[in-house]
């Protein structure tokens, strides 16, 4: 394949669809995803601008967090990441990609929808690393269902735990770590402020991180800490392929971007990147789009 950064049609870059029909149970992996996604595995390539650096990426495992984590590594820092039990084989590909550039890995394996979790799963963090000055928030739950008859209170209770509280019981206990130059990165999407039909529930967490974050950026400007929100389009991840679209419209995915393809987790790592580090000093509360021109259908 021709490199990553050789100028070249963004369009042409990656896989287009039709794609396979590949359903997974929830949470889905990333290994058994095809075409298999490139989250920057030999694609990414550092360049020293989080050199000793300590960040926690929720979601670390697979998909966009993944690329999160692996370009952090490739850029100095020591990374932990938190995934579910069941994505330990995932997580260990994760692990060990870290530990390959040198740096210090932390594996963090539970379920974020408890409290209690979150809290310890700071602390674990902190523990591991040594401190903690990036804040990752990328864990995140996503179910289609056709009609709002079938959205149940535990269907809804699952999503707003996984994607609104957590977010907030893991800030919360991050907070007090995190010195001057520090940030934190929530991750909304399109579904914010473009949601779809079959996304009720998941769009409006989406809204909600959008608005927590830019409510959180101007408390903790105070402390000399940014924080800022990415929203992708679609990319080409487990979350998908695991009921996050209908099996069939798996197939397609990404074909309405502007690109006629999904994005590939490694072409949204850069903008995680730029957010961690000392470059992005005078950018907070801000919303990056990285959609590929256009939504989710
Ligand atoms: P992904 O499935 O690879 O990552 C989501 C991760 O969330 C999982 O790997 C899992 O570790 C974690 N998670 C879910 N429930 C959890 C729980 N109860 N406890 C602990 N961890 C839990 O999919 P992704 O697409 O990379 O998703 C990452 C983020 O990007 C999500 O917030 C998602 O909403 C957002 N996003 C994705 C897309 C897309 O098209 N893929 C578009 C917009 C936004
Ligand atoms: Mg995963």
């Amino acid at each position: 394949m021709t490199d990553r950064l050789t100028m070249q049609d963004p369009r042409e870059q990656y896989a287009k669809p039709p794609f396979p029909k590949q359903p997974q149970p929830v949470p889905g992996l990333a290994a058994k995803m095809d075409p298999q996604p490139d989250h920057g595995e030999t694609s990414y390539k550092g360049s020293g601008r989080l050199a000793g650096r300590k960040a926690l990426v929720t979601g670390g495992d697979s998909g966009i967090g993944r690329a999160a984590a692996i370009a952090y590594a490739r850029e100095g820092a020591d990374v932990a990441i938190a995934y579910l039990p069941g994505e330990m084989t995932d997580a260990q590909d994760v692990i060990a990609l870290i530990e390959a550039e040198g740096r210090t890995a932390v594996a963090l394996p539970g379920d974020i929808t408890d409290e209690n979790w979150c809290k310890q799963l700071v602390a674990d963090a902190v523990a591991g690393l040594g401190g903690l000055d990036i804040l990752v928030i990328n864990a995140g739950h996503q179910q289609a269902r056709d009609s709002i008859a079938e959205v149940t209170s535990k269907d809804f209770d699952v999503t707003m735990k996984t994607n609104l509280y957590a977010m907030h019981w893991i800030t919360q206990a991050a907070v007090p770590h995190l010195k001057p130059g520090s940030a934190v990165i929530t991750t909304a999407s399109v579904q914010a402020y473009d949601p779809s039909a079959i996304l009720l529930d998941y769009a409006t967490t989406k809204a909600g991180i959008v608005a927590y974050t830019k409510a959180l950026a101007k408390q903790l400007i105070e402390k000399g800490v940014r924080a800022n929100v990415v929203a992708p389009g679609p990319f080409w991840t487990a979350l998908q392929a695991s009921g996050g679209q209908p099996p069939e419209k798996v197939m397609t995915f990404g074909e309405q971007s502007a690109f006629g393809r999904p994005g590939q987790p490694v072409e949204i790592a850069p903008v995680y990147v730029l957010l961690a580090s000392q470059e992005a000093s005078f950018t907070t509360g801000e919303v990056y789009g990285v959609t590929g021109g256009a939504g989710i259908a």
